[in-house]
C-alpha cells in the first residue's frame, strides 16, 4: 500500500510503497478515506519536540473510511461499513481500559505516535477503536471527529459537566479550540465567550457561533468586560498559556470549573486563593476522549445539532501531505483542518 513515512531526523514525510499491514484476532483492517492534518503532526515533523518511541512510523490519527476486512472474532461489521477510528490507542485490559475510560490507561499512546497511523491507504485496527458512521455524515467530518472535535467534546461535557444553559468560555480557538465553540453552542451554551490572540482565529470563532470573541492579550482588562455581563461556570483552555489562569480563574461563577487541555510550561503563577475555597471552584485536566464521546458526535452530526462544514479547509491527495504540513505551519490560509485522502 501507499503510505507516508516518518524517518528519525527527517522533517518531512516521505511517500512509499509499504507492506499491507497483518490483520490478526479481533482486529479490523479499514481502507482510510479521509484523514485530517492535526498541529500535533508538526510536532513529529517540522517542528520535532516529541521523541518517538521507534521509527520508521506513518503518522496520521484523525481517520474514518471504510472496512476491507474483519479478522477472526469481529462478527458484527460488514465490508464496506463507514466507521471513524478513535485516535487514541490503550492495552485494552486494565480497569481504566475495561470501564471504558481508556484515556487513563497506563499505556495510552496515539496512532501515528505509538504505533503506525493512518496517513496510508489502509490502517489496522482493534475492533474496539472503530465505531460505525451513518451515511448522513460526510466521511472528512467523521474523520476530524477522532480528534479534532472529540478531545473538547470530553473536556466540556464530562470533564467540565457542562449543562444547556451554562455560560462557557474557550480560551485558544485553533484546531482543537474553535470546535469547543461549536460544541458549547450545539449543547446550548448561554454564552460562549471566545478568546484568542490571533484576529483569524477569532474570525472562525466568531463564523463557529461564538457569541462574545476578544484578543486575549490584555486579559486583565478583557476579563472585566467579560465579567460585567456576568461570570462564567466553565472556562476550557486549549492555550497552554498558564500565566492567564488566574486572571481567568477570577472570572468563575461559584461552583465553576476551569479545565486545562492545552500543555503548557510553567507554573499556574498563584498559590490557591481564598476564592477558591469561597466559591467551590475547580481545576482540571482533560485529556484525549473516552469511549463516551464519538457515538454521541456521531449522533449530534447525524441529527443536525452539529456541523462541522467550515472546519475542512481543503482535501489533498497523500502525495501533498508535506505542502499541507508547511500550509499549516505558515497559517497563512487561517485552515481550520487539512484533510488527506489517502484513495485519491
Ligand atoms: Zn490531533
Ligand atoms: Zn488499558
Amino acid at each position: 500500500m501507499k503510505a507516508a513515512v516518518l524517518e528519525k531526523g527527517h522533517p518531512e514525510l516521505f511517500i512509499r510503497d509499504v507492506q499491507d499491514p497483518d490483520l490478526g484476532q479481533g482486529e479490523v483492517r479499514v481502507a482510510v478515506e479521509a484523514c485530517g492534518v492535526c498541529g500535533s503532526d508538526l510536532h513529529i515533523t517540522l517542528h520535532p519536540m516529541i521523541r518517538l518511541k521507534s521509527y520508521p512510523i506513518i503518522p496520521g490519527h484523525e481517520s474514518a473510511g471504510h472496512v476491507l476486512e474483519c479478522g477472526p472474532g469481529v462478527t458484527d461489521l460488514k465490508k464496506g461499513q463507514r466507521v471513524v477510528i478513535s485516535a487514541g490507542t490503550s492495552c485494552g485490559k486494565c480497569s481504566a481500559c475495561k470501564a471504558g475510560r481508556e484515556n487513563r490507561c497506563p499505556e495510552v499512546g496515539v496512532l501515528g505516535f505509538d504505533r503506525n497511523g493512518a496517513f496510508a491507504e489502509q490502517i489496522v485496527v482493534e475492533r474496539s477503536k472503530v465505531y460505525p458512521l451513518p451515511d448522513s455524515v460526510p466521511i472528512e467530518q467523521g474523520a476530524i471527529l477522532a480528534d479534532a472535535v472529540s478531545t473538547p467534546y470530553h473536556a466540556i461535557r464530562f470533564v467540565g459537566e457542562m449543562k444547556a444553559g451554562q455560560s462557557v468560555l474557550i480560551a485558544g480557538c485553533g484546531g482543537l479550540g474553535i470546535h469547543g465553540v461549536m460544541i458549547a453552542k450545539a449543547l446550548q451554551a448561554s454564552r460562549v465567550i471566545a478568546l484568542d490572540v490571533d484576529s483569524g482565529a477569532l474570525d472562525n470563532a466568531e463564523k463557529a457561533g461564538a457569541t462574545e470573541v476578544y484578543n486575549a492579550r490584555e486579559l486583565k482588562k478583557t476579563m472585566q468586560k467579560i465579567r460585567a455581563a456576568g461570570d462564567v461556570d466553565l472556562m476550557v483552555d486549549f492555550s497552554g498559556v498558564y500565566a492567564n489562569a488566574e486572571y481567568l480563574i477570577r472570572g468563575l461563577n461559584p461552583g465553576g470549573r476551569y479545565v486545562m487541555v492545552g500543555l503548557g510550561k510553567g507554573s499556574l503563577g498563584f498559590s490557591m486563593p481564598p476564592f477558591m475555597i469561597y466559591k467551590e471552584l475547580s481545576i482540571r485536566g482533560a485529556y484525549g476522549s473516552d469511549s463516551r464521546s464519538l457515538p454521541e458526535l456521531i449522533e449530534l452530526l447525524h441529527s443536525g445539532r452539529l456541523d462541522l462544514g467550515m472546519s475542512i479547509t481543503s482535501r489533498h491527495p497523500l502525495s501533498e501531505i508535506n505542502q499541507c504540513l508547511h500550509k499549516l505551519d505558515s497559517r497563512e490560509e487561517n485552515p481550520i483542518r487539512y484533510i488527506i485522502e489517502p484513495q485519491k
